[in-house]
């Protein structure tokens, strides 16, 4: 089977793994990839959001499943290009991207569905959001509504705060995505991803997982990309899954075939649950990087066989075969950031470690140059490690780290310290 898998993060790297380890997996190209990627399968330069050039590309090679990585492809149309000529494709289209890229729109069709959710206003003025923020006081959140990758979102302890988040946004702080200003209520709890895979008709739970966002110890400090998680998230008891799968999961997607918008892809729920009740915070349409590199360790090959399933319409008759194992990925960034860091810096060691089903090291921001491993991104490595614990997979993986030679980089200490105490 030929398959194109679009994206070249640490999400795309683990994708890639995971598929190539699948015997139906004949040729595999990941565009436009990385260095990581490029040991497993070949790597094509590509303007992924550009849909025409994409499907020309897909047809070349005569590709029989295409897997969308990252959202934006997804809000610009690339899955409706490539559904539209017949190949089968993992991803939602444009319209059912908008639960993503328009958070006013993810609120609508959250309400519409009766799911738990934060109460919330949509403003397009900065004065009567300013006033909405005076009535209701703080803590509240400010939203930008369009994609800002990570950054549009302020958690306002004051009302000050609240107000200045608001008068940045409507000052073109997100350009067009702030353009419209989502306010909602504050909620309190502990977060957690839930992942389902759906078909357009059919859904089938794909794993739980847990993130850490901030780059500092004890989850402090300023908001990053992600600089770790781990799989499965405590915190989704069985019964926490079921009442995520009753009242969210099935109202959201009846109520997107509702709206002639089916989902099909990857639904990523982000959730706030307190006293065992979970609620929306939000939806991605795409899996969470770094939480897919910890799924795709515990799939391995099955996750073709589920993915080709989703895309082709017969999630009816999949199902995945878990073990009772635990996954986490600690993330090795760029010393400086979330803010300015060195490019180019050379990372040596990773040859000396092991590559199995239970240990990888997923590339996110990394480049050859000669034969140098170069570090190009902010994050840039992804450790991933596996076992019948999250306290035997977090010892490998900080094992594996501690063999890594990149003097440029830092991690955090204490991924899944919050499941390692419990
Ligand atoms: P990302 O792309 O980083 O996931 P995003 O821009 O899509 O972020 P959200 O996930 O909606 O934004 O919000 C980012 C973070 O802000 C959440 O993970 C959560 O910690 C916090 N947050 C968002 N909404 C609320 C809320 N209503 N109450 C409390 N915290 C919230």
């Amino acid at each position: 089977m030929n398959i194109l898998i679009l994206g070249g993060g640490g999400r795309e790297h683990s994708l890639a793994w995971a598929v190539s380890q699948n015997p139906k997996a004949d040729r595999l190209v990941v565009a436009p990839g990385n260095a990581g990627i490029a040991a497993i399968a070949e790597c094509a330069p590509l303007d992924i959001e550009d849909a025409a050039a994409v499907l020309s590309f897909a047809n070349d090679m005569a590709a029989e499943l295409v897997i969308i990585g990252p959202e934006a492809p997804l809000a610009a149309g690339v899955a409706d290009a490539l559904r539209g000529a017949g190949i089968p494709t993992f991803g939602p289209s444009k319209a059912a991207a908008e639960l993503e890229a328009s958070k006013s729109f993810a609120k609508e069709v959250l309400d519409a569905a009766g799911a738990p959710t934060a109460a919330w206003e949509r403003f397009t003025d900065a004065k009567s959001a300013c006033a909405y923020i005076e009535a209701q006081g703080a803590p509240i959140v400010v939203k930008a509504d369009g994609l800002a990758a990570g950054k549009g979102v302020t958690v306002a302890m004051t009302v000050e705060e609240a107000t200045a988040a608001v008068e940045d946004m409507f000052g073109g702080a997100f350009g067009a995505a702030g353009a419209e200003v989502v306010i909602e209520e504050f909620m309190t709890g502990e977060e957690a991803s839930f992942f389902v895979l759906c078909d357009g008709e059919e859904f089938l739970p794909l794993g739980t997982a847990q993130d850490h966002k901030r780059v500092g110890e004890g989850d402090t400090g300023p908001n990053t990309g992600g600089m770790g998680a781990y799989s499965p998230a405590p915190v989704m008891t069985d019964e926490v899954t079921q009442k995520t799968i009753d009242q969210i999961v099935k109202p959201t997607l009846a109520e997107m075939a509702r709206r002639g918008a089916p989902y099909q892809g990857v639904l990523f729920v982000g959730l706030m649950i307190e006293n065992g009740k979970p609620r929306v915070v939000e939806y991605n349409v795409r899996f969470g990087d770094p939480e897919c590199q910890t799924l795709m360790m515990r799939l391995g090959a099955q996750a073709l066989d589920v993915i080709q399933a989703a895309a082709e319409g017969r999630l009816a008759q999949a199902q995945v075969n878990w073990a009772e194992d635990h996954a986490i990925t600690v993330v090795m960034a760029a010393k400086g950031y979330p803010g300015s860091y060195t490019k180019g810096t050379v990372i040596k060691g990773l040859d000396a470690l092991p590559e199995d089903s239970t240990h990888m090291v997923f590339h996110a921001g990394t480049t050859m140059q000669g034969a140098d491993l170069t570090a190009t991104g902010g994050r840039v490595l992804n450790v991933t490690a596996r076992g019948a614990t999250l306290a035997e997979a977090h010892k490998e993986a900080y094992a594996m780290l501690g063999r890594i030679d990149w003097p440029e980089g830092f991690s955090r200490s204490d991924i899944g310290w919050r499941a390692l105490k419990g």
